[in-house]
């Protein structure tokens, strides 16, 4: 019948800081084995509770500037003084065993994601309000005042960038958000262009199977469809 692709589907993330993003990822990952998170490296430091090779793989400035020359990286890009980078290897590998595979990115990594592989999923994540925005970077309390403002500044620049996304989902309630981008996920992976192949059985075989088993057909039908 239809064989669709084996492999797994590219999903990018992107959306302003503090938008819910990770919150939403978290949510995604915890019923869906299917789902793979890459890990980035960042040169940003951990802050709170984050840990060496869950949140990031956390590197100095110069070791992330010497794997950018050993090319390590499938994209990355400088935010906010910081590199923040996609290591290659893993993702082809998780994309073949079929998991699909969500980068939580920025919006120039994801553009050049949209270069190497325009067929990904490009997702934009967006809080209800800017209001609400700046209420969320307050209380995570993960930033001092000085960084929050300067996301928050970058927030209303990135926003224009959502038309580049496939599709937008407003983060309003939690739950709400996480059924959308399940939805979208389901619904990409029902498109056409996702069948490799499309074979037809030989019908007479079937029918006449179907006769022998006695189980769905009577003899006169196939009498019927014969004449
Ligand atoms: P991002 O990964 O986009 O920077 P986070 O996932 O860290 O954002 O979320 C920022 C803050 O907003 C966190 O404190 C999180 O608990 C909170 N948050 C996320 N989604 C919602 C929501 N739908 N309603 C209220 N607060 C939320
Ligand atoms: P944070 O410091 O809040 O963890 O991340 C800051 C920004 O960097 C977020 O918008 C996040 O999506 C982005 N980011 C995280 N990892 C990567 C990456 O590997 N590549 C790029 N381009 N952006 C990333």
């Amino acid at each position: 019948m239809i064989k669709q692709k084996a492999t797994g589907e590219l999903i990018v993330i992107s959306g302003p800081s503090g938008a819910g993003k990770g919150t939403v990822i978290s949510k995604l990952l915890e019923d869906n084995k299917d789902l793979w998170l890459s890990i980035s490296a960042t040169s940003r430091k951990p802050r709170g509770k984050e840990k060496d090779g869950v949140e990031y793989y956390f590197l100095s400035e110069e070791d992330f500037v010497k794997k950018i020359d050993e090319d390590y990286f499938l994209e990355y890009a400088k935010y906010q003084d910081n590199y923040y980078g996609t290591p290659k290897s893993t993702i082809v590998d998780k994309l073949k065993e079929g998991l699909d595979v969500i980068l939580e990115i920025e919006i120039q990594g994801a553009a050049k994601i949209k270069e190497l592989v325009p067929e990904a999923i490009f997702i934009f994540i967006l809080p209800p309000t800017e209001k609400e925005l700046l209420k969320r970077l307050i209380g995570r309390n993960t930033e001092d005042s000085n960084k929050i403002i300067k996301r928050f500044e970058r927030a209303y620049k990135e926003i224009n960038e959502v038309t580049k996304y496939n599709y937008v989902v407003v983060n309003d309630e939690i739950d709400n958000a996480v059924e959308k981008v399940k939805s979208i996920i389901k619904a990409e992976k029902c498109r056409v262009d996702r069948i490799e192949d499309i074979t037809l059985a030989n019908q007479e075989e079937i029918i006449h199977e179907a006769i022998i088993n006695k189980k769905f057909i009577d003899k006169t039908i196939y009498d019927n469809i014969k004449k």
